[in-house]
């Protein structure tokens, strides 16, 4: 079979959970919480179930959620979304990020990514049509640079793949980083797909920033979130993806024909969960910003240079200072298999010329579980 999808290796995120799995490892790679997520949530999507939401709801999402996005992002975010013609429900992110590829660009089109990348994104892209061009972020800073920029944009730049808050580096861009990314994709005439699933686990007192808030950005970017990543429960997998009208047209297409709907009762639940007071939201963060300071606490006291994490599940360690030669795929091999603690090399998430000392922790875990961990790792450094 020749195919780019039948020669792609398994994902990182299953390779290592399966490794996890055998060595009866605590698994800090694939980025879950270990708590089953909110109990009113969950008690909503079962009894949705009970009541009778088990049809296919009307394809762009039931229109409880559809509002409830548009009211959560008012709310959150600032934005002023038509639930109506601005507003679809996926069945995940992904699905969405697959959707906006296949709806937005033509064979040949250029696409422009930052790497370290999310792992679907390149062979999506490729799958597409697209041709990939990437953009470099360099630890420990990961910025965004007017230079890195001009030298990956063209005037055949049809789309641009962004994530932030940023999987798998934990940066959360600033105000000047994303400016300059909307000047470059309306001087090119690009669209913005934009995935903001971690828009909620931000951490230090700030907020998220969406595309559509930008300078010019309003009819050219398409905003995707993720009810998994917001409630912790990661295997609903119900994505929104937010869009003017005119961009909204052709990802629904798409999408009539991807998965056509998502299961309703699970959108009766998230459209009553992001109904939920501002405080269970903050204290959502503030109990991962707890989750993440004990374990940079705990790795950095065994020794282990932990770069800083400002959103997302994780955090990293860079084994450069411990060891030049030190490589981040045999590191993690070793501590999954002689320690017992599964992490995901950020290798991984590198289309060419990898970063190589860099592995990835996934905080959001109980004290028991990071304890654990911790307390296997002590003679690692
Ligand atoms: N988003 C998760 C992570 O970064 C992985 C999801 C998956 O396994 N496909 O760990």
């Amino acid at each position: 079979m020749n195919s780019i999808f039948a020669d792609l290796p398994t994902t990182v995120f299953e390779t290592m959970s399966r490794l996890a799995r055998e060595h009866q490892a605590v698994n800090l790679g694939q980025g879950f919480p270990d708590d089953p997520g909110p109990l009113d949530v969950r008690r909503k999507a079962a009894e949705a179930v009970v009541d009778g939401w088990n049809q296919y709801p009307p394809m762009m999402g039931t229109p409880e959620l559809r509002r409830a996005v548009a009211d959560h992002y008012r709310d959150w975010q600032g934005l002023d979304l038509d639930p109506d013609a601005e507003v679809m429900i996926t069945s995940g992110a992904t699905e969405a990020i697959a959707g906006a590829l296949l709806a937005l660009i033509e064979p040949g089109d250029e696409v422009v990514l930052f790497q370290p990348l999310y792992d679907a994104y390149l062979p999506l892209v490729k799958r597409a049509g697209g041709v990939p061009r990437l953009v470099r972020l360099v630890p420990p800073a990961w910025r965004l640079t007017e230079e890195a920029l001009a030298g990956t944009f063209s005037p055949r730049t049809r789309l641009v793949l962004f994530n932030n808050p940023h999987n798998p580096t934990g940066r959360v861009f600033d105000a000047g980083e994303l400016e300059l990314l909307a000047r470059f994709c309306e001087r090119s005439g690009a669209v913005l797909v934009s995935d903001e699933v971690w828009e909620h686990v931000i951490f230090d007192g700030a907020e998220h920033r969406s595309v559509l808030a930008l300078p010019g950005m309003r009819e050219r970017a398409v905003k995707i979130g993720s009810a998994g990543k917001i409630f912790g429960m990661t295997g609903w997998k119900v994505g929104f993806v937010c869009a003017a009208p005119g961009l909204m047209k052709a990802l629904s297409k798409v999408h009539q024909f991807l998965t056509f709907t998502t299961p309703p009762a699970l959108q009766q639940a998230v459209a009553y969960g992001l109904g939920k007071e501002r405080d269970w939201f903050l204290s959502t963060r503030a109990n991962l910003q707890r989750s993440r300071d004990r374990l940079a606490a705990g790795l950095t006291g065994l020794g282990l240079p932990v770069l800083p994490s400002a959103g997302t599940y994780f955090l990293n360690v860079d084994l450069a200072p411990l060891d030049p030669a030190l490589r981040d795929e045999a590191f993690c091999l070793s501590l999954v298999a002689r320690e017992g603690v599964a992490a995901i090399p950020v290798s991984a998430f590198y289309a060419e010329a990898p970063v190589q000392s860099v592995v990835r922790f996934c905080f959001a875990k109980t004290d028991a579980t990071l304890d654990r961990a911790l307390e296997r790792l002590s003679g690692v450094a």
